[in-house]
Order: C-alpha cells, then sequence, then structure tokens
C-alpha cells in the first residue's frame, strides 16, 4: 500500500514516498513545501559542519616523519571526537526543541 498525499497547489492525490522533495505526479508542485524547506535547510547546515570539521584536520602528508604523522592523527582523532560530542549535543537540542 503506497502512501498518497493530496497536492496542495492542484488538489490531485499524488503517490508520496514521504520525502521532502517528492513533488506532485500532476503538476510537479512540491507536496510538502515545508518540510523540503527544512531539509534543505538542515543540509546546508550539515555542509557547513562538514565544512567546519574538515578545516580543522590536519592534512598528513607522505613526506611527514613518524613522530608528525602520529601527532597529526592524535590531534585528528581528538578533534573528531569532539565534533563528535559537540554534534551529538546540537542534535538533541534540537530534537529537544522540536
Ligand atoms: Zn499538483
Amino acid at each position: 500500500m503506497k502512501a498518497q498525499k493530496k497536492c496542495p497547489s492542484c488538489g490531485e492525490w499524488s503517490p508520496w514516498l514521504q520525502k521532502p522533495d517528492d513533488r506532485c505526479f500532476y503538476c510537479d508542485a512540491l507536496l510538502d513545501p515545508r518540510a523540503h524547506t527544512i531539509e534543505q535547510e538542515r543540509a546546508e547546515q550539515e555542509a557547513e559542519n562538514k565544512k567546519k570539521i574538515e578545516a580543522i584536520v590536519l592534512p598528513i602528508h607522505p613526506e611527514d616523519g613518524f613522530f608528525a604523522r602520529l601527532g597529526k592523527r592524535v590531534f585528528n582523532v581528538v578533534q573528531l571526537v569532539f565534533v563528535a560530542i559537540l554534534s551529538f549535543f546540537i542534535w538533541l537540542i534540537t530534537v529537544m526543541a522540536g
């Protein structure tokens, strides 16, 4: 049994995969424009966060010495754990606020 959603634009019932970017089968309007906006904002936020994470991870070069590589690797792991904990709290706040 497939989910259906009434199109907010033309009023026809359209197959709905419950995804934020599902479009009307008849007029191509977004079936859930609000969810689409939220999803887009979330994706943008995620991209931004990813950029930040990438910015703080130290690149490891093959010409680095053993201790430089080890130091950078430890630094990166600590950073990643820190970011993961931070992301978890951000997620928790988002869930609790929503
Ligand atoms: Zn429609």
